[in-house]
């Protein structure tokens, strides 16, 4: 049973609703009320929100169980910009075909409504960042190739005046040839070969010799990158105006996407951080300490109190709010303050500890006493009446030819054969 219903509702779905409804209603919702379709952009962004929470397994889970109170307690819950989540669920160029025209749907002042000006496509690039680097955070230097309007031309490609109407389009920039099929006549548009779609030719004599008639060139830049403390994977950092420029159009922006990389000990949801550790039995029962190299230059000095047990094999609420990716259990503990930093200079992230007690595989006979002495007493043996004959048996070592999964399948194999004797008879 779900707690609230409200994100839900916002989509117009049930709290049963899989994936791919979740998708299509999203979709839908977002299609009619997209700003740029005159939608209410309060509402856009809510319905946005309610996705973006919905759509990840966990957010989906604190929100199912806590509510929208306890996403915010889980923290980082700023989530992304909707227009990015919208353009990264829906190809950041527009709709496929839809109507809503070039790469500028989300360009801002209107690029692909009503004949405004014309903006160069974004550069989009993903930068592939370690944990340790979103942890400290970080400054990397991009270098990137893009087109600049000729410096000696202005982006007119030759003199005052040569340029001409190609002749072949007459400035169209696009070419129809009919084509008969059968009975219909089949209208095919294509580029113009001669002034390669752009309506204008400009003769050999009279084009600028820096861009030779191009008017732009390739020029290389660097972008200095900053990577801030507790960024996340998905995010994105733009530079306005840093993309291909092109004479008559606004220059469009580069893009930095942020990928995570996974990381070989921790791993991360939202701010916090997750790590498994292992402990001999010794420390788990009677005290002793153990570290954890962090992600910049500190190693954390982690004491058990003598005299606290840490348990084995205990699957604890927690776990279901934490990501955990293995079937291993152990005891999960936390570290207040030592998770992921925060962008928005909220508290830090947490980071969780998941203690694996590791057994000695064998105990010498002398030390049982010990033992004995030192932990609870052994529960008795469960007594049975009379009439139930007592057997005595021996534990052996599973292999793979007795694992339980062998069991369970010869167990059904052997429930189905007498009902195909019943029905035979
Ligand atoms: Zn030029
Ligand atoms: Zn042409």
């Amino acid at each position: 049973m779900v707690r609230e219903t409200k994100f839900y509702d916002l989509l117009d779905v049930s709290p049963t609703a899989n994936e791919s409804e979740l998708k299509k209603a999203y979709r839908k919702k977002a299609l009619r009320l997209h700003p740029d379709k005159g939608g209410d952009p309060e509402l856009f962004k809510e319905v946005t929100h309610a996705y973006e929470v919905l759509s990840d397994p966990d957010k989906r889970s604190i929100y199912d169980t806590r509510g929208e109170a306890g996403l915010s307690e889980a923290g980082g819950m700023g989530g992304m910009d909707p227009q990015d989540l919208f353009s990264q669920l829906f190809g950041g160029g527009g709709f496929g075909g839809g109507g809503f025209g070039g790469g500028s749907f989300f360009g801002g002042g209107g690029g692909s409504r009503g004949g405004g000006p014309r903006k160069t496509k974004d550069l989009v690039h993903r930068v592939h960042v370690t944990l340790e680097d979103l942890y400290k955070g970080k400054t990397t230097k991009l270098a990137l190739t893009r087109n600049v309007i000729c410096s000696k031309c202005k982006g007119k490609g030759g003199k005052e005046g040569a340029t001409k109407t190609c002749n072949t389009c007459h400035g169209r920039g696009v070419k129809v040839t009919l084509r008969q099929m059968g009975p219909m006549i089949q209208q095919i548009q294509s580029g113009c070969d001669d002034c390669g779609g752009s309506g204008e030719t400009i003769a050999a004599k009279d084009r600028c010799t820096q861009c030779k008639g191009k008017k732009v060139l390739p020029e290389k830049k660097f972008l200095e990158v900053h990577i801030d403390k507790g960024m996340k994977g998905g995010q994105t950092i733009q530079f306005r105006g840093e993309s291909d420029q092109s004479p008559g159009a606004e220059t469009g922006d580069v893009v930095i996407v942020i990928e995570e990389r996974p990381h070989d000990r921790f791993k991360r949801q939202e701010n916090d951080l997750l790590i498994d550790v292992d402990i001999d039995l010794l420390k788990a029962l009677a005290g002793g300490d153990f570290s954890i190299k962090h992600l910049d230059e500190r190693a954390l000095l982690v004491k058990i109190e003598p005299g606290e047990v840490i348990k084995h094999g205990i699957f604890s609420l927690v776990h279901s709010l934490i990501r955990v990716n293995d079937l291993s259990l152990g005891e999960l503990k936390v570290i207040r303050g030592q998770g992921m930093p925060s962008q928005r200079h909220h508290e830090p992230g947490d980071m969780y500890v998941k203690i694996n007690v590791v057994f000695p595989d064998s105990i010498p006979l002398e030390d049982i006493p010990h033992l004995e002495k030192a932990l609870p007493s052994r529960t008795p043996v469960q007594t049975f009446p009379n009439n139930v004959v007592v057997e005595e048996v021996s534990l052996h070592k599973t292999d793979a030819r007795t694992a339980p999964r062998e069991h369970q399948e010869d167990a059904m194999d052997e429930d189905a054969e007498p009902r195909v004797q019943c029905a035979n008879q």
